[in-house]
């Protein structure tokens, strides 16, 4: 019998600095290098599932998850929103230093390929829903020098730049109105900076004004097919293809809710459903236009994968129904890379 190689997989979206900052045990920086039982990721769990890096997001939850009259979640303040980023931007810092080299907050695509040469966790500091930016944009300069380097404009809420998706099923994404004369800004100074702009979370007329102005290939980074999900969040065809023509990706987000076809959070959801979801973007728009895009420590996940540490019983799953070392290779980093690669160096 053989046994697979490990393929590493550096993954377009986590919310373990939520995670760790929600919980109220101490020392979260020692809890993320030394492991323990609760949530997707920490590093023992990413180095025995072969989760190399990705994404990390700072996200600003909903205050006491208040709704408004529809049930959409309401929009934090700015002042709020920053303490919070700062505060996630803050431990990923303090994780790096005390991690001494098992984890690195990478700025460049050099940097990610050399952080998972030697085995270091390679984070990029991600903003997902941009309330701690105000109109002048300020917040994003400095952020940007602290290591930034993509940002969800929106979550599924209304902010001053956008309006995010709320989470509706079954629906279309097509709710709401789209950007505002600040998120024109932000997308060019985006652009300008080279911080990639994430279109997971946005409405579609929103997704219509990015791929209008923006420069750079487009990204969703964690959102599935929504011919498979007929959720809110999820891409159709329509936007499948648009992701094609720039070069772009899509990242497939592991969460129930946006994986089944009934739209419910049941994580009794076999492997084999991931894999639809990837059958079909490869489908429509080709293999070197899927990724992953996990939600670890944002959502719930099928029970079939606990966390990071399962990671390669997905690969297993691919394999099995027929993807090769080189569309492995594509679907769990180098897409990525390349992307990320592109939309920094331009
Ligand atoms: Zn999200």
């Amino acid at each position: 019998m053989t046994i697979d190689p490990i393929v590493p997989v550096f993954d377009g979206h986590n919310d373990v600095l939520l995670r760790l900052l929600l919980s109220s045990e101490p020392s979260p920086e020692t809890r993320f290098i030394e492991g323990e039982k609760a949530g997707h990721i920490d590093l023992p769990k990413a180095r025995k599932g072969g989760l190399a890096g990705g994404l990390c997001a700072m996200y600003v939850p909903t205050p006491s998850q208040q709704k408004d009259a529809n049930g959409d979640y309401k929009t934090p303040e700015m002042a709020s929103a920053l303490t919070t980023t700062l505060a996630m931007a803050a431990l990923l810092a303090r994780i790096e230093r005390q991690a001494e080299g098992r984890l690195r907050i990478c700025r460049t695509a050099d940097d990610i390929r050399e952080a998972m040469q030697r085995g270091a966790f390679a984070s990029v500091l991600h903003i997902e829903g941009a309330e701690a930016i105000g109109p002048d944009l300020d917040a994003l300069y400095v952020l940007h020098q602290a290591g930034l380097r993509t940002l969800g404009p929106v979550w599924s809420r209304p902010n001053i730049f956008a309006y995010g998706v709320p989470f509706r099923f079954p629906s279309s994404p097509d709710i709401g109105p789209g950007l505002s004369d600040h998120g024109k800004k932000l997308v060019q100074t985006c652009n300008d900076l080279r911080i990639m702009v994430d279109l997971s979370h946005m409405n579609e007329q929103g997704f219509w004004d990015i791929a209008a102005i923006s420069d750079a290939p487009l990204v969703a980074s964690h959102s599935n097919a929504h011919a498979l999900s007929p959720h809110s969040r999820n891409l159709t065809d329509r936007q499948l293809d648009a992701i094609r023509d720039t070069g772009g990706l899509a990242g497939l987000n592991f969460g129930v809710l946006f994986l089944r076809q009934d739209g419910t959070r049941n994580p009794d959801t076999d492997l084999s459903v991931l894999v639809k979801h990837i059958d079909y973007i490869v489908n429509r728009i080709g293999i070197d236009h899927i990724a992953l895009g996990s939600d670890f420590d944002g959502t719930t996940i099928p029970a079939a994968m606990r966390d990071a540490s399962d990671l390669q019983l997905l690969v297993s799953a691919l394999r099995q129904s027929g993807y090769d070392d080189e569309a492995l290779r594509k679907i769990c980093h180098a897409n990525w890379i390349r992307v990320l690669d592109q939309t920094w160096k331009n």
